[in-house]
């Protein structure tokens, strides 16, 4: 199914928000694969995959990882939502925090889940529909108060999510496919890029393609180039030396190390956030609750 067409709507004007011009990303989860809760990582965060994005008045949300269910305890108060849910692909560390998402219980509020991975009759409904079944799990979407749409397209596809808001999509490399998203914003862009894989000396042309100018770019830094040599090709993550050697050429304003693998604690982040910004001043690494402006 291709996706559906423009929606013109400016609704969900958040009290708490400015319904501005305002464009900026908050991150909720930046961890990879599996949360990691404890000291050894409390610094740069345990969660997995979450983004708040504010274009003006609109709110879209990437991925639904652990780290939606904080997002989703502050969006309360902001109530009645119009918002769109953009996943990159429906591995569990991505999917895992939907149902514990509190907007979704909420009859006043809307979303729209956007996926563009899935092909060969699976939709993004059934997906969601047998992650969310005994016994994996105890109640099924229906618990869910909220208008829910769900929306699959073709990574590939440019989507409207609202007025003056493009969001350019991509096909990325890893297992199950997945989908990078270029949200383009009163002349700004902000790049997510997670999960995939790069293939060593050969750049991926997708990816070029969708962050040649960004001014941000968040892309899947999972492991450093020696751990991907020896032990991770073809697990479907890149490395942040590889996110380097995309950037620079594309122009990239801002590159923001994420997707953190579980195994790395605070201390090993640090050392890789000197040794990127020494290769790409400005370059830094996603912690929860950063936030960063356009
Ligand atoms: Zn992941
Ligand atoms: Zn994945």
């Amino acid at each position: 199914m291709q996706a559906a067409p423009v929606r013109a709507t400016v609704g969900g004007v958040s009290p708490g928000e400015s319904a501005g011009n305002e464009f900026l990303v908050r991150f909720w989860g930046v961890r990879g694969s599996i949360a990691t809760p404890g000291p050894a990582t409390a610094r740069y965060g345990g969660n997995t995959s979450s983004l708040e994005v504010r274009c003006g008045a609109r709110l879209l949300l990437l991925d639904a990882g652990t780290g939606l269910r904080y997002l989703g305890a502050k969006l309360l108060a902001e109530a009645p939502l119009d918002a769109d849910l953009f996943f990159t692909h429906t591995h569990f560390d991505h999917v895992c925090g939907l149902p514990f998402f509190k907007p979704f219980f909420q009859a006043q509020n809307r979303f729209r889940l956007w996926a563009g991975h899935l092909g060969g009759g699976l939709t993004l409904q059934r997906v969601l529909r047998e992650f969310m079944m005994a016994p994996l799990f105890p109640v099924p979407p229906e618990v869910f108060k909220a208008a829910i749409e769900y929306r699959d397209f073709k990574s590939g596809d440019t989507l409207t999510p609202g007025s003056g808001i493009a969001v350019r999509s991509a096909p990325l490399n890893h297992p199950d496919g997945a989908t990078g998203y270029r949200i383009e914003y009163r002349g700004k862009s902000l790049c997510y890029v997670t999960d995939t894989e790069h293939v060593p000396g050969t750049p991926d042309r997708n990816v070029l393609g969708l962050i040649q100018d960004a001014d941000v770019v968040i892309y899947d830094c999972m492991y450093t180039d020696d751990e991907y040599a020896k032990s991770y090709v073809g697990w479907g993550h890149s490395t942040w030396q590889e996110a380097v050697r995309l950037c620079k050429p594309a122009r990239v304003k801002k590159l923001v190390v994420f997707h953190h693998d579980p195994d790395h604690d605070d201390d090993k982040m640090d050392a890789i956030g000197r040794e990127v910004a020494a290769a790409m001043p400005g370059a830094v690494v996603a912690h929860e609750g950063m936030e960063l402006k356009l």
